[in-house]
């Protein structure tokens, strides 16, 4: 298990891989400027949850992942959130933002506690905008449930995350000796554990001829690592081939590799924030 610190040093890192792949990347810049404002928000939260006054959280009593949320140190940042969403959004999503804000408190609590259960493996239930909202809004918060939680032993080749259950968003290949280690970062709580390189996370197959791997000539450093047995797919970030890539955020730069899974009938396991 790979610890992640996700204070501000975290968020200001994302903020500027962002940016350099955005600058370098005309193809995803959109995306990535739009990731950019949600980030700077999500810094600003994650510095109000970690403060004193947000302490309850810490309490020993809420420790799990996906103990019930602590709405009195969340809810007074929504209305903030739903505006930089509506600002910087897509049409779209910015007028689901603005919908969303226009409905009683009561109804943004219902959104954030049916996400927060599901996260990770059901998401598709809460709907595609509300999902958006809920997750890019509680991500903070699940890094931060992540931080507090003691580290599981190292198991290699759990499918879902050893914290919390979600599944995997992508892969991460680590430098380790003359190689790279391969890491599953989890969908919901981005923490890391580590997992076989020759093995589908989806349905377990083994063999390498049918796990093929697909790399654009625009993004070197990240492979699709798809199976034909079950034709689900995984971008995976390799850090041995650019040290500076942040996983979370490369992949959201991944769109070459999206098309190319797509037009060969793979789908993807679990999608990104950005719902790619
Ligand atoms: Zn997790
Ligand atoms: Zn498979």
């Amino acid at each position: 298990m790979t610890a992640i610190q996700t204070g501000g040093p975290e968020y200001d890192a994302r903020i500027r891989r962002a940016e350099r792949l955005a600058a370098q990347h005309f193809f995803a810049s959109e995306f990535l400027d739009f990731y950019k404002h949600i980030a700077a928000f999500q810094k600003i939260l994650r510095a109000n949850i970690a403060s004193p006054s947000g302490a309850k959280s810490h309490s020993a009593s809420s420790v799990e992942l996906r103990a019930p949320l602590d709405l009195t140190v969340l809810l007074p940042h929504f209305r903030g959130f739903l505006s930089t969403i509506e600002q910087h959004a897509p049409p779209a999503l910015a007028r689901s933002a603005h919908q969303m804000s226009l409905l009683p408190s009561d109804s943004w609590i219902a959104s954030l506690e049916a996400y927060w259960q599901l996260a990770g493996n059901y998401d598709q239930q809460v709907g595609a905008f509300a999902q958006f909202l809920a997750r890019a809004f509680l991500q903070p918060y699940a890094e931060f449930r992540a931080a507090l939680l003691p580290k599981p032993p190292i198991v290699v080749t759990t499918r879902l995350c050893p914290l919390c259950g979600a599944r995997p968003l992508s892969g991460v290949l680590r430098v380790e000796g003359d190689g790279g280690k391969r890491f599953l970062l989890c969908s919901f709580c981005s923490q890391e554990w580590e997992f076989r390189r020759i093995l589908c996370p989806t349905c377990g197959e083994e063999a390498e001829a049918k796990l093929p791997v697909y790399i654009a000539e625009q993004l070197p450093h990240i492979r699709v690592e798809a199976c034909d047995s079950c034709k689900f797919y995984l971008t995976t970030v390799d850090l041995t081939k650019d040290g500076h890539a942040i996983p979370f955020v490369d992949d959201l730069a991944a769109i070459p590799l999206t098309l190319w899974a797509h037009e060969h009938g793979y789908s993807r396991l679990q999608p990104n924030l950005l719902g790619t």
